[in-house]
């Protein structure tokens, strides 16, 4: 049996409560949460430190969620069905593919404490006196919102308490002019003082403010989430809106995990989820880019322990972020899913990132989807802005070639738009042939099989 790996947390800086929480997070799975029945005998015991401990176990997985179902990560004993009829627990499905959605308990007020410890890692949004503000929302109506994809909704259908959702349709791609005119006309009555939305979306909102020469007013703070945000978003977004932006990382079941600082790098949510990295091996990428388990701290509804993400991230290195934050794992970047990862024709993973930075150099380019068809063949759809009238094909498939190698097949393909896969999600890179991240990960620190094994 290999020796226990020194996982990545024990180098980073903590405040002194922060080592008694994880600890209580693992013994509050593995005591009193039925999930965690069978990783009870993988136990290395407490004489070995808390970060060792959660090393020694297997990486939880939607899988897992799916099989234990929402009850069986409920710790103490308490019941669901009571709490949906007190009203204290919702039940929220995530929004993924069909064989890839999940049931989670959701509880409000948990959710509103890691939101809220999220804010503090970036001083426009503490500077904004968050909490009780007019928010608006933009992004596909299935993940939060009102869906209608026939026909529009009213303001007053689209409004719960302090929030607007501006939008009722999830395909960007076919929203009428009309439509995006009322979005700009509400965020200009509305007035939220934060805008939080999937970049994407924002993104086609942004170009058409821009074309329009259309007037609207910059909420205090622009929060981006639900989807890896591309520099060609971040790059419209900024012209059509004078707003600071913040890149929120985090999903229905692990609350907030990182948070974009005001000097652009992400600083975990030591308050509220402890996180192991996982590096890639050295070829891929590794030890700096790797995967992220999340551990989640005090929600009475929901334990979940070394949870995985399904991203790929980059670690800080070099100098500590010039913010001062120093608490906890630091990004340099988010790089994007795993299922959008690629493969170069040689087995070398490409992220989304990579190929994000690569296509944001070629100029008039707006919008791009790279699909990986086969081992060695790559096709690089793209939208030109309209004020472009020459597809910039050499260029595209320049960036491309630079990335996958000599030996990649580049097909470019200029379109008029890319729509998002259901329900509203863009791929901005994907491969259509299967790709296993788990063998492309350190041996080192590759997590055990599974803690039901034995
Ligand atoms: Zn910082």
């Amino acid at each position: 049996m290999k020796a226990p790996p020194e996982p990545f947390a024990t180098a980073s800086l903590y405040n002194p409560h922060y080592p008694r929480r994880c600890g209580q997070a693992l013994d509050q799975a593995l005591q009193f949460t039925p999930a965690y029945h069978s990783w009870r005998s993988f136990d290395i015991g407490i004489e070995s430190g808390v970060f060792s401990r959660l090393a020694s176990f297997s990486a939880l997985t939607k899988e897992d969620l799916r099989t234990h179902g929402p009850q069986g990560f409920v710790p103490h004993g308490r019941s669901i069905p009571e709490g949906l009829a007190s009203g204290e627990i919702e039940l929220a499905t995530t929004s993924g593919t069909t064989g890839d959605q999940v049931e989670n308990v959701w509880y409000q007020p948990w959710w509103n404490r890691s939101e809220a410890a999220s804010w503090q890692l970036n001083s426009h949004a503490c500077g904004a006196d968050l909490g009780n503000h007019r928010e608006a929302i933009l992004t596909s109506p299935w993940c939060a919102g009102v869906p209608c994809e026939n026909g529009f909704l009213t303001k007053e259908q689209r409004t719960l308490g302090r929030f607007l959702y501006l939008c009722e349709r999830s395909d960007p791609s076919q929203w009428p002019n009309a439509l995006m005119n009322r979005m700009v006309d509400e965020l200009n009555c509305f007035g939220p003082q934060v805008l939080e939305a999937n970049p994407s979306f924002l993104g086609k909102l942004s170009r058409h403010i821009i074309t329009n020469g259309l007037r609207v007013r910059s909420p205090a703070l622009i929060v981006l989430t639900y989807e890896f945000p591309s520099i060609l978003h971040l790059r419209i977004i900024r012209q059509a809106f004078d707003s600071p932006l913040a890149s929120s990382y985090g999903s229905t079941e692990t609350g907030y995990v990182f948070m974009e600082c005001e000097a652009g790098r992400m600083h975990q949510v030591t308050e509220s989820c402890h996180v192991d990295f996982l590096p890639l091996s050295p070829d891929q990428g590794g030890p700096k880019r790797g995967r992220l388990l999340v551990t989640t701290f005090d929600n009475p509804w929901r334990s979940l322990v070394r949870f995985d993400t399904g991203d790929i991230v980059r670690l800080n290195s070099g100098a500590p972020c010039p913010c001062g934050r120093h608490e906890g794992l630091t990004l340099t970047s988010v790089e994007g899913r795993l299922v959008n990862l690629t493969l170069t024709p040689g087995n070398r993973l490409v992220t989304q990132g990579e190929v994000d930075r690569a296509l944001s150099e070629v100029p008039g380019i707006v919008e791009y989807q790279v699909i990986q068809t086969e081992q060695s063949a790559y096709t690089a759809r793209f939208v030109i802005g309209p004020n472009e009238t020459t597809p910039p094909t050499g260029a595209v498939r320049e960036a491309i070639q630079a990335i996958y190698g000599p030996a990649a097949t580049i097909t470019p393909e200029p379109v008029t738009s890319i729509a998002p896969d259901p329900p509203g999600k863009y791929r901005l890179v994907k491969s259509l042939i299967p790709i296993d991240p788990s063998l492309f990960l350190d041996d080192q620190f590759a997590p055990r099989e599974k803690n039901t094994q034995r």
